[in-house]
């Protein structure tokens, strides 16, 4: 069952999204080479924590940190480390979320380190236009899998490959809820999507194959060839007059925020 929101509910994930929106502004001038991966965990849960909220993935699961920090071949749920340290040419995911009063807000963005391919750069332009392309599918009268066939086709009509092991969310009381919200499929499928819902979309993208593998330390997804992979992702409630991005403080398209 796919919970609907109230406008209260909205509202403290819309705090806790333009929370995320201000730790999203701060990584993108804040994260230079030489960084250790835990230094930017650590002022990241320092300024989340100063704002009154609580880091959504630290103790989920048993994940140990704020930040989800995954650099070039890595997908997801890399782990902030002293000994990891940011390079130039890197491409690095910041995945992060919060809870304000019991409900989360979920986001997540890749940056490039100083100078990078050009092709590079697409695969992130890419990566975060499929997401505005899923979000606009947001409102009242689309079924979820429209969502899914957005992002896709987007993503494969530019050459790059959707990762199918990790999926978008619903959100609210808890950082996972339901529907899942694949990032391929044909559309016209699942659930109409109503005004209230809630949902954490977030495409991730490769530059080879779709297969991802996880490390030994039980959390990191990687290529499973190697390939560079980026990851973009917002909440977003469905309204009546259409999707309201919660992790923007403009409400608006994945670029604004
Ligand atoms: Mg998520």
């Amino acid at each position: 069952m796919i919970e609907l929101k109230s406008a209260r509910e909205i509202g403290l994930m819309r705090r806790g999204g333009h929370i995320l929106s201000e730790v999203m502004d701060r990584l993108r001038t804040s994260v230079k080479p030489g960084m250790s991966t835990l230094e930017i965990d650590t002022d990241v849960e320092e300024f989340i924590r100063a704002r009154g909220a609580v880091p959504a993935f630290k103790g989920y699961r048993g994940f140990p940190a704020t930040v989800c920090i995954s650099i070039n071949e890595e997908v997801v749920h890399g782990i902030p480390s002293a000994h990891r340290h940011v390079k130039e040419g890197d491409i690095v995911g910041l995945d992060l979320g919060c809870i304000v009063e019991g409900y989360y807000a979920d986001c997540a963005f890749t940056l490039a380190v100083g100078d990078v391919p050009p092709r590079v750069h697409e695969l992130l332009d890419v990566t975060r236009e499929s997401l505005e392309k899923g979000i606009t599918e947001c409102r009242p009268g689309r079924r979820l899998s429209d969502v899914s066939h957005a992002i896709q086709t987007h993503v494969e009509r530019h050459g790059f490959a959707v990762v199918r092991a990790f999926v978008g969310h619903g959100i609210g009381r808890a950082l996972h809820e339901e529907p899942q919200v694949p990032n391929f499929g044909d559309p016209g499928r699942g659930p109409q999507l109503r005004p209230g819902m809630v949902l954490a979309i977030e495409p991730m993208v490769t530059m080879g194959s779709w297969e991802v593998k996880i490390l030994d330390d039980g959390w990191t997804a990687v290529t499973r060839d190697g390939s560079l992979a980026a990851h973009f992702e917002h909440t977003i409630a469905v309204t009546d007059s259409g999707p309201e991005v919660l992790t923007s403080k403009t409400g608006g398209s994945a670029r604004a925020a």
